[in-house]
């Protein structure tokens, strides 16, 4: 605190990523970060352009990766909108968007940067508690709203809402923006991008940084309305107009290009899930059905904070909310077959 802040400095919670540990030996399963690397293609692309044009600013709307995102999709240009990570549009979106005087709604366990958006922009929310299966409900979303936005699958349950409840959900609430956070929905979902043709009330955002795994490279986007992208620009133009830098732009755009890689890399984050999800309930866990690279789990006999110190000893980080209903659950990334094996090797340590 200090007498030269603006006021409104004192009172925000600002969001507290996952720990980015220095140690390297690691086995680092807390942040949903992609075990394997991005696509070759992508990288050959970025260093290709690192070169002496990176004295010139970059394109400001990123045309390059709009139109590889749009024939990606099957849509048009002027319905994607692209930002700095998806975090970076969440804002904008909640900024644009969600400012209407009316409550957000969203789930009560869920992204835990949504409520932080709310304090940032002064967006009154409600919490709408999941069912007792950790299941968004969407008939408990009709009532008066200022819009609505969930991620599916959801985080950090890693449970999907089916395509037809979206549907029921975006035609129940036609006077408010829902936006649906696809960041993990590569890895067993099914995107609601193809509903923006139809419902001008729909926002779906997506990231680069979990299936297409550029974290670092921070690239996020968002496909609907043209109208919903006109708000969100309008914002990024007053806001930062070169959100995406040069390797960006081109790395992005040919990691959407490499069709192969990519779907031969979330395979590989399926089967592993699947492999670890057996070998969790053989050791007691309840697990969560997860449509995302990650699981949610629970062992009916033991704490999860002490699990996940004990866990943590043995060089393998996962991560535990301290939040009401979830206390008890561990969230943990899907990495490489090697670290899945290190992971249950130092369970079955644990549990003796
Ligand atoms: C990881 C994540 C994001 C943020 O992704 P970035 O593009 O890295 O900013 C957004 N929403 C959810 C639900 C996430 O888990």
């Amino acid at each position: 605190m200090s007498k030269f802040w603006s006021p409104f400095v004192k009172d925000l919670v600002p969001y507290v990523p996952g720990e980015q540990p220095k140690l390297a030996k690691l086995v680092k399963l807390n942040t949903n970060e992609n075990p394997y690397g991005p696509s070759p293609k992508a990288l050959a692309a970025m260093q290709t352009e690192l070169n002496d044009n990176l004295r010139l600013y970059p394109d400001p709307n990123g045309e390059r990766l709009k139109q590889a995102i749009a024939d990606y999709y099957g849509v048009q240009p002027a319905q994607v909108f692209l930002g700095n990570g998806s975090d970076e549009v969440l804002a904008h979106a909640f900024h644009g968007l969600f400012q209407h005087g009316k409550p957000l709604l969203f789930p009560d366990i869920t992204y835990s940067f949504y409520p932080v958006y709310c304090g940032l922009y002064g967006i009154p929310f409600e919490a709408v508690p999941l069912d007792e299966q950790f299941q968004i409900r969407v008939a408990d979303y009709a009532k008066p709203n200022g819009g609505i936005i969930f991620p599916n699958p959801n985080a950090p349950t890693g449970c999907l809402l089916a395509l037809d409840a979206i549907e029921q959900l975006l035609k129940s609430n036609p006077d408010s923006v829902v936006v649906v956070d696809e960041a993990y929905v590569d890895f067993g979902g099914e995107t609601a991008i193809t509903l923006v043709d139809r419902y001008p009330n729909l926002l779906v955002t997506q990231t680069l940084s979990k299936s297409r795994s550029l974290a670092g490279l921070r690239v996020g986007l968002a496909v609907g309305h043209p109208d919903l992208i006109e708000a969100l620009e309008r914002i990024k133009n007053s806001f930062n107009s070169y959100p995406l830098d040069r390797m960006a732009i081109v790395g992005a755009a040919a990691a959407f290009e490499d069709k192969a890689y990519f779907q031969q890399t979330c395979q590989a984050v399926i089967d592993s899930r699947e492999q670890l999800v057996a070998e969790l309930n053989d050791l007691g866990f309840d697990v969560l059905p997860s449509a995302a690279n990650f699981v949610f789990v629970r062992h009916p006999q033991k704490d999860a904070a002490t699990l996940a110190a004990s866990l943590r000893e043995q060089g393998v980080i996962v991560r535990h909310f301290k939040q009401a209903r979830i206390a008890q659950f561990l969230r943990i990334s899907i990495g490489t077959p090697e670290q899945s094996r290190a992971l249950v090797e130092a369970l079955k340590v644990y549990l003796g």
